[in-house]
């Protein structure tokens, strides 16, 4: 799918600041396993904290394609980096987008897009990870507003969140509510970082619900609906870590290919190998085969967005073709990143050298926001209801 000359020009604006202001520093950040915070005030300057968020409340209004190329050059540069920003403009800002109120759209939407409040999603817990239903974080009612209690896990931004979307359970089990918590209320605390395999410089963190008073307003959707504003949240969500997980593989391939010219073995270099010619020849098809389903798929959650019908089959299916361009593009970004550590032979192994990062931060993809085999159940799912006409 071509890149519109709009899309092209915000390409070319991530890529000089990606490349210019990102890749530079990687390394340290990994090794120090933190973002600065200048980085996230030149991601607002940008624009790139609000990207799908409307010009009325701030934000840039990118179309899907756009805001997916944008993730991708930040992902060549930084997994951490594009995973911060898909989650403020994917789980966050699209479900206060589909789901908010007008008055929670004015009080939250301007703050996510100028960056004044880094947003977060809290949704896993201990006991309730694929199977989100098992929620246990209760909000019972108190004096016509909320009391929230409970533990959620690896919270990505979470520190450096203003505003997070915890899901706690309403009624029944599986009856999950959405709330937008400000993390300066009382009760809300964030635990020790985790220590990640990938993805180092990314915040992942415990949050601890203890007795959060909330007004009613604080309720995101309907009462008991929480999983689908969940599900809502992590179809914008998926598509852009499918994004992510495109750019990762684009960043395996081209270190793989300066290195296979530059490294001679045998009196000649990797590149005239026909064992590595057919890596390299593997790992562009798939990349570009990856980045190609992900911009349709984007395409198909636009049109979804503008309301027009998009392949007739309703937005059901959305949520499996979402599925399937993240099952895909992860498992690229894992296939080209393996793949380039071979290629780099034992130097591929040695922190010193850029392609293990690639290779820890690609696994990543294959886990959060569903994993592999949860997107396969999904994708599963979907031909099943097809195939039964319904
Ligand atoms: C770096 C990182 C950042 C994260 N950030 C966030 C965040 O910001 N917010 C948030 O809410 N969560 C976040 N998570 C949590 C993530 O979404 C969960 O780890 C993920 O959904 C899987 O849940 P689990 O780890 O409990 O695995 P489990 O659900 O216990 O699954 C374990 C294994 O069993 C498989 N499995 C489970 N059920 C089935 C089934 N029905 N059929 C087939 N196989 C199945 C899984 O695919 C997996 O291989 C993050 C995780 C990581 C690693």
């Amino acid at each position: 799918m071509m890149l519109t000359a709009d899309q092209l020009e915000i390409r070319g604006l991530a890529r000089d600041f990606a490349q210019g202001e990102i890749a530079p520093h990687v390394e340290a950040w990994d090794a120090a396993a933190a973002l600065p915070d200048t980085l996230f005030g030149s991601l607002a300057e940008l624009g790139f904290l609000g990207m799908l968020v409307p010009e009325a409340y701030g934000g840039l209004a990118l179309d899907m394609g756009s805001y997916l190329v944008v993730i991708e050059e930040l992902a060549r540069a930084d997994a951490a980096t594009a995973l911060s920003v898909a989650i403020q403009n994917g789980p966050v800002a699209g479900a206060l987008l589909a789901h908010g109120s007008e008055a929670q759209k004015e009080r939250w939407l301007p703050a996510l897009a100028s960056g004044e409040v880094l947003g977060a999603f809290a949704l896993s817990e201990e006991g309730a990870g694929s199977d989100a239903g098992a929620v246990e974080t209760a909000a019972r009612r108190d004096d016509g507003g909320w009391i929230l209690t409970g533990r959620k896990k690896w919270v990505t931004n979470g520190a450096r969140a203003g505003l997070v979307l915890v899901f706690a359970r309403t009624g029944a089990p599986g009856e999950l509510g959405c709330f937008l918590v400000p993390t300066d209320t009382d009760g809300y605390t964030v635990g020790p970082r985790t220590t990640t395999m990938g993805l180092r410089a990314s915040e992942t963190v415990d949050v601890v619900l203890d007795d959060v008073r909330l007004p009613d307003d604080a309720l995101l959707g309907e009462v008991g609906r929480g999983l689908s504003v969940a599900l809502d949240a992590l179809t914008v969500g998926r598509i852009g870590i499918a994004s992510q997980a495109v750019g990762i593989g684009a960043a395996a391939l081209e270190h793989a290919v300066r290195y296979a010219r530059e490294r001679e073995q045998f009196g000649r270099s990797l590149s005239e190998f026909g064992a590595i010619q057919a890596k390299l020849a593997d790992m562009a098809s798939r990349v570009s085969a990856a980045r190609a389903t992900v911009r349709e798929v984007g395409a198909l959650v636009q049109a979804v967005r503008d309301g027009s019908s998009h392949d007739g089959r309703g937005a059901e299916s959305l949520v499996a073709r979402v599925a399937g361009a993240k099952l895909v593009a992860s498992e690229v970004a894992m296939f080209a990143s393996d793949e380039a550590v071979q290629i780099f032979g034992g130097y591929g192994y040695m922190r010193d050298y850029p392609v293990e990062k690639l290779m820890r931060d690609a696994k990543g993809t294959e886990i959060y926001e569903g994993t592999s085999e949860i997107m396969r159940v999904v994708i599963a799912r979907e031909i099943q209801r097809t195939a039964d006409g319904r």
